[in-house]
């Protein structure tokens, strides 16, 4: 949406996921209204800031795990507002050809990535829903990517818990599992109450409380989400669904770093042909 000005529409009032995060990574695109809710959580769950942090973590080596296998399209779904070691950034420091499309319904994160890709070869911004399957799927820059079947990565880094099951989350991994090109990979992560059931229950519904009704975000147990990505037809690669910090680790983890903390399971897949 536009403001009258031509500018994407923001809301000031209403907290935004992507400000959230931006927050949680020490960013400073977000306003009053974000920050107080992640103060709120963060006294009900002391170590809210890890989950950022080793989501971004997994993303970079993901990214790079993906490069290594040849892989030089990225289509990041849920991109969120721009930060150090973007999808392009770390996948073009390895091949300078390498093509990045992202997608985020959020006006600030929109805005941001616009103003940073100008001028950037092989990285363009679509403020769209990616729930909308059909419609991304569709659009030029998507097509571009996925037309001439060269392998690509598609990925939902710590965005899959905002698809309720209302949205039929299957069928919307299902679809983008059926544009992917043989060789390609899916970059998932999302968020669980597994090891703090109380606590991110609670932070959930703070945080439910204050956004809005397409914000709303959904804790999924380690088999729930082992099973969206298996009804979905994706076939995980090692080590599987596991916690970000433990996603093939490239440096042994700090005694003092429980990747229980991170509050997120992670995970690389291949699309099973149909
Ligand atoms: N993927 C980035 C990362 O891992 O650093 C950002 C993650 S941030 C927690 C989640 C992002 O998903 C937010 O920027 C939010 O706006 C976006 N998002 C949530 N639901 C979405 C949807 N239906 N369509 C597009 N973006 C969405």
């Amino acid at each position: 949406m536009m403001d009258s000005e031509g500018q994407p529409a923001v809301d000031t009032t209403v907290p935004s996921p992507a400000r959230i995060y931006d927050y949680a990574l020490g960013g400073a695109q977000n306003f009053a209204v974000d920050r107080a809710v992640l103060d709120q959580i963060t006294e009900i769950f002391p170590s809210t800031p890890q989950p950022a942090r080793d989501n971004r973590d997994f993303l970079r080596r993901a990214v790079r795990f993906c490069g290594e296998r040849g892989i030089g399209r990225f289509l990041d779904l849920g991109s969120g507002i721009p930060t150090v070691d973007n999808v392009h950034e770390v996948a073009q420091k390895r091949d300078p050809a390498a093509r990045v499309v992202y997608v985020d319904n959020d006006p600030v994160a929109a805005a941001h990535a616009y103003r940073l890709l100008g001028g950037v070869h092989g990285a363009t911004m679509l403020q769209q829903d990616m729930r909308d399957t059909e419609q991304i799927l569709a659009q030029p820059e998507v097509r571009s990517l996925l037309d001439d079947q060269e392998p690509v990565a598609v990925l939902m880094v710590a965005m899959a818990h905002y698809l309720k099951d209302a949205d039929d989350p299957i069928k919307i991994l299902s679809a983008y599992r059926e544009a992917m090109p043989p060789g390609s990979y899916l970059v998932f992560s999302h968020m669980t109450g597994d090891d703090f059931p109380e606590q991110l229950a609670q932070a959930v519904e703070t945080f439910n409380a204050d956004a809005s009704d397409n914000d709303q975000m959904v804790l999924r147990s380690h088999a729930e989400q082992q099973e969206l990505l298996e009804a979905s037809g994706f076939a995980l690669v090692d080590p599987g669904l596991t916690y970000p910090a433990c996603w093939r680790p490239q440096t042994t983890l700090n005694v003092d770093h429980d990747p229980r903390n991170a509050t997120f399971y992670a995970a690389v897949a291949h699309p099973r042909r149909h």
